[in-house]
């Protein structure tokens, strides 16, 4: 599953993704923190500095603790309280005196003249507070007079921190779960060109060799890797279309010459007035042209393959007519090595083909089977529907055919290494011929075959309702 890129690419974004995301939620949360916290400390210095500013030296006392005032009233029902150095309290009120929390004086003793501090207590409720230690200063001594202590709930301050944390847990594996699921979908966006190109690329043949591969985008890099494989394509097409070009041109050069050659020959042959032993020699090479020739032909018979228009006439071929033709003909060969070809065409099937082509088609396999079986062997024929489908088994106890050797056999010039020790080969175009026809009717042909014990071809031609 690792193995795939897109797989890879898509924890990569979604680790990064979320990363970012948890680390901007840790700094928007401990910097609100932060802030709420300094925004308390900033009010509770206020508070704290309107008391301590209040101290009257001169006859030790707060002003603003002045029974009658409207001030003094509110400040009792708050967290104020005031202590000399000595410990001695100038000021509870009530919700210091209820409670019972102790003053620090031993951090307060340590603190600088301007300088203040900050606490947090909880009571025996469990209410938590924050409060802020302030020396009480008398100028005119130069000297620390006590401390005054205001304290406030953090219940307010905490509440909405304690929301957005919650928020935060809860939200975290949707969010997880989007940021998998955009960038799955980017990831995959971004791929598709390359699914269409791997298919592409997987339909061209050296038959469709004029295909290019789809560019949706020329500018990015699948798109520039398209286009370079274009051009690869361009000049593989143009080397192959040179190549069939020279073969057949060459076939075409050829034909005439072996024909007049032959018939001189096959004149000369005749001729009673030469030698004997000529005359065997003559016969001998007239069958070399006859190959010569016969190689020629199948191969100005296979450019044809190369053009855009086939030439096939097509018609409603019955198949068993057809096979029973072809074994007809095929029979005095078979004769000539004893061999003996039966026929099993029982099931009508009727096909749409060019008959002429057909005939060859089956000729060359026949031939093969002929060609590459032993003398006094059996060739069984088996004509059956199956799927819609005409299937036609040539079937064999031949030398058969190596399973290196299989998947090059309907190449064009190709012999098997057995085939090409034996004297009466061919030239290793009838498969590629057969291949050419069969592709050109939308049929399939197959292969099975096993060396020393027989080969099976199989055609499947697509049955006429
Ligand atoms: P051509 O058909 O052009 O006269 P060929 O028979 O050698 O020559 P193909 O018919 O294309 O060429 O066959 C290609 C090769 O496949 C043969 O040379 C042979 O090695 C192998 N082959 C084909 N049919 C059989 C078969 N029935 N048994 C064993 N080998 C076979
Ligand atoms: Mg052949």
């Amino acid at each position: 599953m690792f193995h795939s890129i897109k797989t890879r690419l898509t924890l990569f974004y979604t680790l990064i993704v979320f990363l970012l995301f948890i680390i901007s939620a840790g700094l928007l949360y401990f910097g609100l923190q932060k802030l709420l916290i300094s925004q308390l400390d900033h009010e509770l210095h206020l508070y704290a500095d309107v008391i301590e500013d209040s101290y009257n030296p001169q006859n030790n006392s707060f002003e603003f603790l002045e029974e009658g005032t409207e001030l003094s009233q509110a400040i009792r029902r708050d967290w104020v309280r005031i202590l000399r150095t000595d410990s001695t309290i100038v000021f509870n009120s009530d919700r210091f005196a209820e409670t019972n929390i102790r003053f620090p004086f031993k951090k307060a003793v340590q603190l600088k003249l301007h300088d203040s501090m900050y606490r947090e207590f909880s009571t025996v409720f469990g209410r938590n507070y924050r409060s802020i230690i302030l020396p009480v200063r008398n100028d005119k001594m130069k000297s620390n007079f006590g401390w005054v202590e205001v304290a406030k709930s953090t219940h307010d301050l905490y509440h909405p921190i304690k929301a957005l944390r919650k928020l935060m847990v809860l939200a975290t594996p949707f969010i997880l779960l989007v940021i998998g699921l955009i960038s799955y979908f980017m990831v995959q966006r971004s791929f598709r060109p390359l699914a269409g190109i791997s298919k592409k690329i997987n339909e061209i043949s050296s038959s469709n060799l004029e295909d290019r591969l789809p560019v949706e985008n020329p500018h990015d890099e699948i798109g520039q890797i398209a286009i370079q494989f274009n051009d690869l394509l361009q000049r593989l097409d143009m080397s192959f279309k040179k190549q069939t070009r020279l073969l057949t041109d060459v076939a075409h050069e050829l034909k005439t010459p072996l024909a007049v050659l032959r018939s001189h020959w096959e004149q000369e042959a005749e001729n009673e007035l030469l030698p004997v032993s000529l005359r065997y020699k003559l016969s001998s090479d007239i069958e070399e042209i006859a190959r010569l020739s016969k190689m020629v032909n199948d191969l100005l018979l296979l450019s044809q393959s190369e053009h855009k228009e086939p030439p096939f006439k097509f018609e409603s071929v019955n198949m068993g007519i057809l096979l029973n033709i072809v074994v007809d003909d095929m029979r005095v060969l078979a004769a000539e090595k004893k061999q003996k070809i039966v026929l099993d065409s029982d099931q009508p099937a009727t096909v749409s083909a060019d008959e002429h082509y057909l005939r060859r088609l089956f000729t060359n396999l026949l031939d093969n089977a002929i060609k590459y079986s032993p003398n006094g062997s059996e060739i069984k024929i088996t004509l059956r529907q199956r799927d819609g489908m005409a299937e036609t088994k040539i079937e064999d106890n031949g030398i058969g055919i190596s399973e290196e050797e299989l998947p090059f056999i309907f190449d064009r010039l190709y012999r098997s290494n057995k085939a090409r020790s034996r004297r009466q080969g061919g030239n290793g175009l009838g498969l590629s011929i057969c291949r050419w026809i069969v592709a050109a009717h939308g049929g399939s042909i197959t292969v099975e075959s096993e060396p020393d014990k027989g080969t099976t071809f199989s055609v499947f031609l697509p049955l006429t309702e």
